[in-house]
């Protein structure tokens, strides 16, 4: 992929933590509508990865470029607000609400801020909120309170509220930690139809989840890039299997 033809570019990123480098020359490119999964050891930097993409942490060194346009400046703010969401490992969904209300509240909210209630009074649109719920698996929770909900189901509901945002790129950070496998399942199913219409970049340490949905896959080991491909190529290439994979 040419850097021309990528939706989001990472060129040469480099964070560092009071003196410790924990991502360098890092380069990523991914095309829109992709699925991209980010794969590694414990302390790769494949949480620092998305976080400098999102601009949750500043660059050392590096660009970062979506749609052309150059955001490693940005505030987080105006970064969400260039089309990128993010899930963090801990959901934060409203707890005391309702899925129904949550979702109202995520699709009349601004990128980033879930407290526009001016905007949810004024917010009318039931059939978009069945959508969401439809395509996450929560239609039959619509009334249910979000404490309610198991563990896997309110990962669906944050996912849905990032979906409500209707976002180019997605950042999911181990979606699928904590989940049974029935749900681990349901989730590779859903992020299948996501697939082609938003970006997707996966942190995940589940190979069976990676297998089932990744196109291409970026390794990472100690800061840097170690590997990209497809998952036969990922599989068999010997540097990944020592410091990852496991002979
Ligand atoms: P991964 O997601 O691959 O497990 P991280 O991106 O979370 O790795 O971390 C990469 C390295 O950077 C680790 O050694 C981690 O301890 C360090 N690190 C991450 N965030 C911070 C921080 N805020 N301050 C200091 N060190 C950090």
């Amino acid at each position: 992929m040419t850097k021309a033809s990528a939706q989001l570019v990472v060129d040469k990123a480099k964070v560092s933590f009071s003196g410790f480098v924990a991502v360098s020359d890092l380069t990523l490119r991914v095309a829109q509508g992709e699925l991209r999964c980010l794969i590694g050891p414990n302390g790769a930097g494949k949480t620092t990865a998305l976080d400098l993409i999102c601009g949750k942490t500043r660059l050392a060194a590096g660009e970062v470029y979506f749609q052309d346009k150059p955001i490693h400046r940005l505030s987080e703010h105006a970064i969400a607000r260039t089309g990128i969401g993010r899930k963090f490992q801990v959901p934060s969904v409203f707890r005391d609400l309702s899925v129904r209300d949550n979702l109202q509240i995520g699709r009349s909210a601004s990128p980033g801020v879930l407290s526009n209630l001016f905007r949810f009074r004024q917010s009318r649109d039931k059939a978009d909120i069945e959508r969401l719920a439809e395509l996450v698996g929560l239609e039959d929770e619509l009334g249910t309170p979000a404490a309610h909900l198991s563990h896997g189901q309110t990962q669906w509901l944050e996912i849905a509220l990032i979906l409500a945002q209707n976002p180019l790129l997605i950042l999911m950070d181990e979606p699928t930690a904590g989940m049974t496998q029935q749900e681990t399942k349901k989730t590779a199913d859903l992020f299948c139809r996501l697939r082609g219409k938003h970006t997707l970049i996966v942190v995940e340490h589940d190979m069976g989840f990676v297998r089932d949905i990744a196109q291409t896959i970026s390794v990472m080991h100690q800061g840097k890039l170690l590997a990209e491909g497809r998952i036969s190529e990922i599989e068999s290439n010997q540097a990944v299997r020592d410091a990852y994979l496991g002979s």
